[in-house]
């Protein structure tokens, strides 16, 4: 089963693909991730998205299926995967289901309101050691802007300042948006509302997934 976790920037998907991969025991996989990788490193593909990035606006959709697909080879994608900032516009919700066509996609989109987005984007920082993320009104780490998980020092991403989170928040209505009508169409599509604590948002989601494993299954052939 492929899981999509769909939402506004900010919206939990990142925690919520961490918690999801630690307890179905298959890959998060998170494209913002893997270029941020990219661009600490200095890569051609790094500086080539580096830019886009910067200004909130998206990655040309060839640079991401070039880094997906080298991704989805690797061993640990074999029983599935949770795609977190992926596919970000129609284009890439397509091309990525021609790629299988198997109707093994289940898409979850977690949803905040606005206010909610700015106020949590703002107060996000991330571990410029570990890459682990925090948010200092909710999660205080112990010990005042270091990691909790490393001791590393805590920063904020340079799209989390406040002119590219707007850009970011415009990019996601324009683009990204428009993915849930095409993925109510398709029928695999289901909506939480992603504003409760994160072990309920969790609950919630793990149970929409529990209660489509067998349908997927099915379709796979595995109960015949
Ligand atoms: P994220 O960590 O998912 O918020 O992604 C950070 C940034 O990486 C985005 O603002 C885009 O510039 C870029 N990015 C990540 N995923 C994609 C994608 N699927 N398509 C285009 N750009 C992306």
């Amino acid at each position: 089963m492929r899981i999509i976790l769909l939402g506004p920037p900010g919206a939990g998907k990142g925690t919520q693909a961490e918690l999801l991969s630690k307890k179905l025991g298959i890959p998060k996989i998170s494209t913002g991730d893997i270029l941020r990788e990219e661009v600490e490193k200095g890569s051609e593909l790094g500086v080539k998205a580096k830019e886009k990035m910067e200004k909130g606006e998206l990655v040309d959709d060839e640079l991401i299926f070039a880094i997906l697909k080298e991704r989805l080879k690797r061993d640990d994608c074999k029983n599935g995967y949770i795609l977190d900032g992926f596919p970000r516009n129609i284009e890439q919700a397509e091309k990525f289901y021609k790629l299988f066509n198997d109707q093994q996609e289940l898409v979850i989109e977690i949803s905040v309101n606005r206010d909610e987005i700015i106020k949590r984007l703002t107060s996000r920082r991330i571990c410029k050691n570990c890459g682990a993320i925090c948010n200092i009104l909710l999660t205080k780490p112990k010990i005042n802007n270091k990691c909790d998980e490393c001791g590393g020092e805590l920063i904020i991403r340079d799209d989390d300042k406040e002119d590219v989170i707007n850009r970011r928040l415009k990019v996601y209505e324009e683009e990204t948006k428009p993915l849930v009508n095409y993925y109510q169409r398709k029928g695999n599509y289901f909506r939480v509302v992603g504003e409760s604590d994160i072990e309920e948002i969790f609950n919630r989601i793990y149970a929409i997934i529990k209660g489509n494993m067998r349908r997927f299954a099915e379709r796979r052939g595995d109960y015949l």
